[in-house]
């Protein structure tokens, strides 16, 4: 997945042109940039890519998902239905906004299960976010509906499955707000940077003053420029955006080696038997920046992860035990750890964690391994890890 595998001359230019005429900053300043707007031409780039009439850059993924919260609305005390399995930005970003992050299971597509969803919103939510975890996808049609019928907000996290695609649209682009991350282990990075999509053009001007302070944006005078709403910084700079433009300009490049590599691995563990592989909607290809398979028990999973570990394949995990993607191990969310008080109503709204359990997600994220798909292996690389991985499930299973 990482982008940085393949950082060339290409990025270095853009950074330059930035240094060059020393604007660092993507708002104003318009007589010394030189005609250099790379935060603007990264948003027309990414907006051809994923189809979209709008997006607006942001600082991070987190930064993006919250921004796109609070641009359709939600805010305090309102519940924001989210999968078991993704990363600590999913609650962090809800809780921001003083929201109440409601986890429900995942299902063999390794996120939301619509039947989890619909079972778990109540008068107070405002909002489902899928997390298009490991480069696959969610039940787009059934959630979709599911948002329809409630009147509820659909947010799609995309962070992991750039390039992926749900009956030809790109991922991120099918909910009402899709959300991206280029922090630095993303398929295309920036170092730091996120991204907000929309197509509704409400959401999409909020999202812009939102994330600069509530700065309204008119004209090229910023001291001029007023403040219709209370805002926050979430800006991206000139040179993170730099090297985003020429990260995104080879997507469809690093796509192809991605689903290169991805293949060859799958192709091998196909053969093996007990393995199985996570379910890709129907009309979803993926974005191939993970491989996902299953063992037939959460103990063999986690054999199969020390066996990989200690001959040497890396960069497959169970996530079963991982501190950052289960809710396993969030104690510090579950416990309520926070450096300042937390209002009554999201302590109230979280008391459920402390006394549900998620058994259809520990099954599948218990017998589960996730291997990342790396850019820089070569093909020879790749075939050799891939009969060593089979081999290695054959012993352990
Ligand atoms: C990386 C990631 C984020 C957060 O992105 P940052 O840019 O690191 O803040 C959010 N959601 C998912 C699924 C991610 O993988």
């Amino acid at each position: 997945m990482p982008g940085f595998e393949l950082f060339s001359d290409l990025e270095r230019k853009e950074v330059n042109d930035v240094l060059d005429n020393g604007v660092l900053m993507r708002y104003g300043f318009d007589a010394m940039r030189k005609g250099h707007w790379k935060a603007k031409e990264l948003e027309t780039e990414l907006a051809t890519t994923f189809q979209s009439n709008h997006v607006q850059l942001v600082s991070s993924g987190t930064a993006a998902v919250s921004v796109a919260l609070a641009s359709a609305g939600v805010g305090a005390g309102d519940e924001v239905i989210m999968p078991t399995f993704t990363f600590v930005a999913s609650f962090e970003a809800i809780m921001m906004l003083g929201a109440i992050p409601i986890l429900v299971d995942v299902d063999d597509t390794l996120t939301l299960d619509p039947k989890a969803v619909e079972a778990a919103i109540t008068l107070k939510t405002k909002a489902v976010m899928v997390v298009q975890m490991c480069g696959s996808m969610g039940n787009m049609d059934a959630l979709s509906k599911i948002c329809n019928e409630n009147n509820l907000i659909f947010i799609e996290d995309a962070c992991q499955a750039i390039g992926g695609t749900y009956k030809g649209k790109p991922l991120g682009s099918i909910a009402d707000l899709g959300c991206f991350s280029f922090d630095f282990v993303k398929t295309i990075t920036c170092g730091e940077g996120g991204a907000v999509v929309t197509n509704n053009k409400e959401y999409y001007i909020n999202a812009d003053h939102y994330s600069d302070h509530g700065h309204d944006h008119v004209g090229n005078d910023r001291g001029a420029e007023t403040h219709p709403f209370l805002g926050y910084n979430f800006r991206i700079s000139e040179l993170h955006a730099a090297v985003g433009l020429a990260q995104v300009r080879r997507l469809p490049e690093f796509i192809a080696i991605q689903k290169r590599n991805y293949t060859i691995i799958r192709d091998a563990l196909s053969k093996v038997p007990g393995v199985t592989f996570r379910r890709v909607p129907d009309g979803g290809e993926e974005s191939y920046s993970f491989l996902n398979f299953f063992l037939p028990d959460t103990e063999t999973a986690l054999n199969v992860s020390k066996g990989f570990k200690e001959n040497g394949v890396d960069v497959c995990w169970n996530y079963y035990e991982n501190n950052w993607h289960y809710i396993n191990k969030w104690n510090h969310l579950k416990d309520l750890k926070s450096l300042f008080p937390i209002s009554k109503e999201v302590k109230k709204g979280l008391e459920y964690l402390k006394t549900k359990s998620f058994e259809q997600s520990d099954h599948f994220i218990g017998r589960n391994i996730s291997c990342l798909i790396k850019l820089s292996w070569t093909e020879d690389e790749v075939r050799i890890r891939a009969s060593k991985m089979a081999e290695l499930i054959k012993a352990i299973n």
